[in-house]
């Protein structure tokens, strides 16, 4: 079976990933003010999924958890699902991030036997079920960075990506053995099966990976947060934004800044904008679910 974006992502989500970065998204036209050239930077897609884009959203998103934050000690917890059901999981996402009933088809069929359902739960209990609590070392935008990194990762970043090789359809990537102390691997495979491997990290349409609740809830946000500080006697400004570290793999913004392109000519930025390129078909609303 072939696979491709569109199986996998929705009509929507597909075309934005296909077309980022390219002129169908329209663009910024500069123009530099030495010898003249013009030059063309087209608009990114902003998909949570695309891996060109997914540093701009994590930037953002830092930023207003860091606007939200308050003087006081956080903790840091995990609870981590045991990995035998991750094809049970794989197959009943919308049950899992929502509710709903499992299903049982694909690879997960034989589930549907009573007996076998009971192994598996038998398996997964062998584990303590335990949230992994322990108070950071670190401050809490520290935290924050972390989670954003944790929280805005797509299946495979572009600097991963070495070659793809069109006629033999296949593609060779980086990856770290975490099985043999993280060492750096390089792995070849073919495009189907590639692209397979990358959907599996791609959320259904419409479900969020973070959800916040309690006084970050979106709907009391505002005002609890600032009930909060007031309690504590503390100011807005003490949490500055600029405290918090962007990720360290965030890359290029929707719309950079000209003063970042150099001409390739002079070498000197101070590139010029003449005018916004508007797509030649409106595109797709950006995704920004989190
Ligand atoms: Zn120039
Ligand atoms: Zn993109």
């Amino acid at each position: 079976m072939r696979w491709r974006w569109r199986d996998c992502l929705g009509e929507v989500e597909s075309a934005l990933l296909q077309v980022c970065r390219t002129p169908e998204l329209g663009g910024h036209l500069y123009q530099c003010p030495h010898c003249r050239a013009e030059h063309f930077v087209p608009h990114s897609c902003r998909n949570r999924h695309c891996p060109s884009c997914r540093g701009a959203n994590s930037v953002d998103w830092l930023d207003k958890q860091a606007e939200a934050l308050l003087p006081i000690p956080y903790f840091h917890l995990v609870f981590t699902l045991p990995h035998e059901l991750n094809a049970l999981i794989q197959y009943n996402q919308a049950a899992l991030y929502d509710r709903g009933e499992l299903q049982f088809g694909g690879c997960v069929e034989p589930l549907a036997s009573p007996a076998k359902f009971r192994r598996l739960v038998r398996q997964a209990c062998r584990q303590k079920w335990v949230v992994y609590a322990k108070r950071p070392f670190a401050a809490p935008e520290a935290v924050l960075g972390y989670l954003s990194r944790y929280t805005h990762r797509v299946g495979i970043t572009n600097r991963r990506l070495l070659s793809l090789d069109a006629e033999a359809r296949t593609v060779r990537f980086a990856y770290k053995d975490y099985a043999d102390d993280a060492r750096r691997m390089v792995m070849n495979l073919g495009l189907e099966e590639f692209v397979r491997r990358v959907c599996l990290h791609i959320l259904p349409p419409r479900f969020v990976k973070i959800r916040h609740y309690g006084i970050l809830s979106t709907r009391n946000r505002t005002r609890c947060v600032q009930q909060a500080r007031t309690a504590l006697g503390v100011r807005a400004e003490s949490n500055a934004t600029a405290a918090v570290a962007p990720p360290p793999e965030s890359t290029t913004p929707v719309e950079p800044p000209a003063s970042t392109f150099c001409c390739p000519h002079y070498q000197k930025p101070g590139l010029i904008l003449i005018r916004v390129v508007r797509p030649p078909r409106p595109p797709p609303p950006p995704d920004d679910t989190s």
